[in-house]
């Protein structure tokens, strides 16, 4: 069993009992509305939970990204959509943190505990999507300002957010490094929102199109240089993929505590069913895939807080791994329950659809794949390279 060291238990502790107590008993009617819970948000910024990695002298919780990961797993298993929340609120943030200057983080970072600011994260556009560096928006400077046209797409928070981190190219024949990432207020001049996007899971948190036309924003809400755009929206996925991680491991426990309560009183053939061997050899590889997803989920975190060369292969390997796990999970423990895993109301349908979800956001796992490999050969690259012709890897 995997323990955490006792500098994380008190936040294991209080999260863990906070979720029982406030999430779970939401949960339910939150996904049914698909209603944006405004009492959630309240409560999560009294525990810090939404200002989690924000320095304590801005007002935040100053905390690292195992405590993060803890924070996403632990709401996950009540509630993948508040875990959800959570997520987004960093990723909107962690751009500023990564790459604000020493004034935007006074006034910008401050604010989001103070005034109980939502986040929200644009990146994807309708043709671009994992391909981050097709993406057609383009800011074009005008005066000391820059002016923004395009459409973000899926974009999390869309509509309730405050305040977006738009990512636009300002020199489009650069590519990727023409891309810049920009801070833009709701309710800018020319910014618009398409109806919320009906998904099959993460009800509750809405997600929606961004329309910005001749948006005018200053350049003082540029964040880091032109052409840093491409660099801070990956710097800030690296940082966040291990919540993705952590909120599916949730996700998972949860299908799988109750497909082994199910499978411990189903009698079937004179017995439980959890007694029979075929269901006994999947309650085994679900508990198995379970703490290896944990641990790696864990690992990445470790490296990112360390400060590790290797964060980046970690991070995308758990992403991949537990997301993976838990759609497998999720899809097995509704196996286990039989014909009472397809009835709607329960909470183990939920965590399928959810699982899905996990699986494409941040980066597919496509994706995933293909950063793992790419580092591993940049590894052996470093390790092997003298004196051999590896050019074609370059
Ligand atoms: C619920 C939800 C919330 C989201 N929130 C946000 C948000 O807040 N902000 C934001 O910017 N985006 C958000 N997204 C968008 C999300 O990040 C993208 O959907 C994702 O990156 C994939 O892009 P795409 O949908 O355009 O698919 P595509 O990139 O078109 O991919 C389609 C398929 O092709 C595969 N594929 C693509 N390229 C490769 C490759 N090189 N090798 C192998 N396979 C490949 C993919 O894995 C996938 O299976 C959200 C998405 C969802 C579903």
């Amino acid at each position: 069993m995997f323990e955490f060291t006792e500098e994380y238990e008190p936040l294991l502790r209080e999260v863990r009992e906070m979720a029982e107590k406030v999430i779970k008993p939401r949960a339910k009617e939150i996904e049914e509305s698909d209603e944006f819970p405004w009492d959630m948000v309240n409560h999560l910024f009294d525990e810090g939970y939404l200002q989690v990695l924000i320095p304590r002298h801005f007002g935040g919780a100053q905390r690292d990204i195992t405590s993060f990961c803890i924070v996403a797993e632990e709401i996950a298993k009540v509630s993948a959509s508040m875990a959800l929340l959570i997520i987004v609120q960093s990723v909107g943030t962690l751009p500023l943190l990564i790459s604000g200057n020493d004034s935007q983080k006074r006034e910008f970072c401050s604010q989001i505990p103070r005034d109980r600011l939502i986040m929200a994260f644009c990146l994807t556009e309708p043709l671009a999507g994992s391909d981050v560096g097709s993406m057609r928006m383009t800011a074009t400077k005008k005066g000391g300002q820059y002016l923004l046209n395009g459409r973000k797409s899926f974009v999390t928070n869309g509509g309730i957010a405050h305040r977006y981190v738009v990512f636009a190219k300002t020199d489009p024949a650069k590519g990727r490094r023409g891309i810049s990432a920009f801070l833009v207020d709701k309710g800018a001049e020319g910014m618009s929102f398409s109806s919320k996007d009906d998904k099959i899971g993460m009800r509750g948190i809405p997600s929606c199109s961004v329309l910005f036309n001749d948006v005018l924003v200053s350049k003082t809400n540029l964040l880091g240089e032109e052409g840093d755009g491409f660099r801070i929206a990956m710097e800030t996925l690296n940082r966040s993929r291990p919540a993705v991680g952590a909120q599916a491991l949730g996700i998972a426990e949860s299908a799988m505590e109750i497909a082994v309560l199910f499978a411990m009183r189903r009698r079937q053939f004179g017995k439980p069913i959890a007694k029979l061997e075929g269901m006994q050899f999947m309650l085994a590889e679900m508990a198995t895939m379970i703490e290896s997803a944990k641990a790696l989920v864990y690992k990445a975190a470790w490296h990112l807080d360390k400060g590790l060369p290797h964060a980046t292969k970690y991070s995308a390997m758990c992403k991949f791994f537990a997301s993976d796990v838990a759609m497998k999970i999720t899809t097995d423990a509704v196996q286990i329950l039989g014909g009472y895993g397809c009835l709607k109301g329960g909470n183990l349908e939920r965590t399928m659809r959810d699982a899905k979800i996990t699986q494409i956001y941040e980066g597919t796992n496509q994706v995933q794949r293909f950063v793992v490999a790419e580092q591993l050969i940049k590894e052996f690259l470093e390790k092997y390279g003298m004196g051999r012709d590896w050019s074609e890897f370059l």
